[in-house]
């Protein structure tokens, strides 16, 4: 496959006057004038027609164990093939994969979907994760890749920011089984705004609703960033919506922040932070709330919310004991754990570096 300069037609834009176009693929919903790029810098009008820049240029692909995405409540202990391109529609200040995921040059690897799921079976994985940058930016890329990956019985994931507009929820949902959606600061408007330069909130929101909507298996990351993002109040507002809206049997993983990119003063997130939001959320009404970046600390692990019984013991990405019956119900009281897919035993934390 030859992908020219100038990429592939985009899918989800429309044209305006004077041969510019609308992108409809995220909410900034750019209008973008010929010749130039939107604000994620990898979609460009060319010629009254949206480009992709980025479809089939990979930047980084390893194999993951799906703990590392993280989702604990999907197919535990299978391995992702795990891939992403440049660019990124969000502007974080603490981004951890920033050389790439802000990148201004066009880079990566030619690696058609074909090779992309040739690759990920024959390097034992069960699915495909598109991932470390934000993969609504290189959506026909992983559009294509889900497609072909369903038809080759491997599932796909997202690690997305969910600023995806409603539109792209619905089109890539006949092939997205599950998504991490990743929250910063409790999703306090101004401390988005500040950090990462959006500026507006809201439209997450509605995206995780359609995903509901579409069956998509979920579960939310929040990053606590000490003095800047890690209100309590917060963390109960956050809480609360995720119980009303998507329902308390949602996962939920309050991050450890370490220092990265310009914010490198910043300590990293105390312990006692991650313990007390993590009590916070459990009060609102959420029944596996998780710590991550932490390992070895018991919020790692998955406990019975009806009887407390230690149902599976992880350490960082590797599940060390599995205490779940093959009917995902807990041992000793019966309790139905919504756990979606089946253990993956022994393939638990695998990982291998690609490119
Ligand atoms: S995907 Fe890129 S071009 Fe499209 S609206 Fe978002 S930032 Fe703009």
């Amino acid at each position: 496959m030859l992908i020219t300069e100038s990429g592939k037609e985009a899918m989800l834009y429309h044209p305006l006057d004077g041969k510019k176009v609308k992108c409809d693929l995220c909410n900034r919903r750019c209008t973008i004038a010929e010749g130039k790029t939107g604000f994620c810098r990898v979609r460009k009008n060319v010629n009254g027609k949206l480009r992709s820049l980025v479809y089939g240029k990979v930047i980084a692909a390893n194999a993951d164990p799906i703990e590392k995405k993280p989702l604990s409540h999907f197919n535990p202990g299978s391995v992702m093939f795990s891939i992403a391109t440049i660019g990124c529609n969000f502007r974080c200040n603490f981004c951890q994969n920033w050389n790439i995921s802000q990148s201004d040059e066009i880079q990566g690897e030619d690696l058609p979907p074909e090779d992309v799921v040739k690759l990920a079976k024959r390097s034992g994985c069960q699915g495909i994760s598109y991932t470390y940058t934000e993969p609504t930016i290189f959506f026909e890329y992983a559009y294509d890749c889900s497609k072909l990956a369903h038809d080759n019985g491997l599932f796909n994931t997202f690690v997305t920011n969910g600023y995806m507009t409603v539109e792209a929820v619905k089109t890539i949902s006949p092939y997205l089984d599950a998504a991490t959606v990743d929250f910063k600061g409790g999703g306090d408007p101004v401390f988005y705004k500040k950090f990462s330069s959006v500026p507006n909130v809201g439209p997450i929101y509605d995206s995780l609703k359609e995903m509901k909507a579409n069956d998509i298996h979920i579960e939310i990351t929040n990053l606590v960033i000490p003095r800047m993002g890690d209100s309590l109040d917060r963390i109960r507002e956050l809480a609360g919506w995720i119980k009303e809206n998507l329902g308390g049997d949602v996962p939920l993983h309050l991050l450890r922040f370490h220092p990265d990119y310009t914010l490198k003063d910043l300590p990293a997130t105390p312990q006692s932070t991650l313990e007390k939001t993590r009590e916070i959320a459990k009060s609102e009404g959420l029944r596996y709330v998780y710590t991550g970046n932490m390992p070895g600390h018991e919020g790692e692990n998955t406990y019975c919310p009806a009887c407390g019984e230690l149902l599976v013991s992880r350490y960082g990405f590797f599940i060390e004991s599995w205490n779940i019956k093959d009917d995902m119900k807990c041992p000793k009281c019966g309790e139905n754990i919504p756990i979606k897919g089946k253990y993956w035993k022994g393939k638990s934390g695998r990982s291998a570096l690609f490119f």
